[in-house]
C-alpha cells in the first residue's frame, strides 16, 4: 500500500463510494505503524512523521507532530490529543489515501492569543475553540473533493467536524460529536 504511487491512491480516492467510507477499517487494527504528514499552507512546511509502531507510541514522532501542529504565529507548542492524529490517520484510511498522503494543514493548535484575534476578525472563531486545547485540525487532502472529506469525517462519528467550503477546508476535533 505504502508504495502506491500518487496517482494509484488518487484513483482509490476518487472511486471510493459511501459504502466504503462507512466501511469498517479493517485495515487500521492490522496497521504495523501509524503515520501522519502534513504541509503547513501558510509556511509550507512539511512533516512526515511516524507517531506509533510495534504496539506503542513514538516519542520522536509525537514530538515531531506537536511541532508541526504548533500555533505558527506564535510558535507556542503543545502535547496535541493523540485521538486526534488517530482520527486523522483512519479519516486518511477511509479516503483510500496512501499513509504518506500529506494533508494540507491550514490550523492545529491555536494559542489563545491567536485564537483571541482570529476571533476579532471572524465570528467563525469559538472564543473557547478546541483549537486551543490541541484537540482540532482544520485541514483538506489534496486530490480529494473537500466534500468527500466532509462526508467521511461525518460518518466516522469521532467529534466535531465544521465544513469550510469557501476557505477550502474541514473542521475536525476529538470534542463532543456535533457538526455545522
Ligand atoms: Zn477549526
Amino acid at each position: 500500500m505504502q508504495m502506491m504511487d500518487r496517482r494509484g491512491w488518487l484513483t482509490g480516492a476518487f472511486a471510493l463510494g459511501a459504502s466504503a467510507i462507512l466501511a469498517p477499517s479493517a485495515a487500521w487494527a492490522n496497521m504495523p505503524e501509524r503515520r501522519l504528514a502534513f504541509r503547513n499552507v501558510h509556511t509550507n512546511e512539511r512533516i512526515d512523521a511516524r507517531y506509533w509502531r510495534a504496539g506503542d507510541f513514538d516519542a520522536d514522532g509525537l514530538a515531531e507532530l506537536d511541532h508541526g501542529l504548533r500555533d505558527w504565529r506564535t510558535n507556542d507548542v503543545v502535547p496535541m490529543d493523540r485521538g486526534l492524529f488517530d482520527l486523522l490517520v483512519r479519516l486518511r484510511e477511509n479516503l483510500g489515501a496512501s499513509s504518506r498522503a500529506p494533508f494540507d494543514l491550514i490550523s492545529g493548535y491555536r494559542s489563545p492569543r491567536t485564537n483571541a484575534a482570529l476571533h476579532e476578525r471572524s465570528g467563525g472563531v469559538a472564543t473557547k475553540s478546541q483549537h486551543m486545547l490541541g484537540k482540532a485540525t482544520d485541514i483538506a487532502l489534496p486530490g480529494v473533493r473537500l466534500e468527500t472529506v466532509r462526508n467521511a469525517a461525518l460518518a466516522m462519528q469521532g467529534g466535531g467536524v465544521g465544513y469550510y467550503p469557501r476557505d477550502g477546508f474541514v473542521h475536525v476535533d476529538t470534542g463532543r460529536v456535533r457538526s455545522w
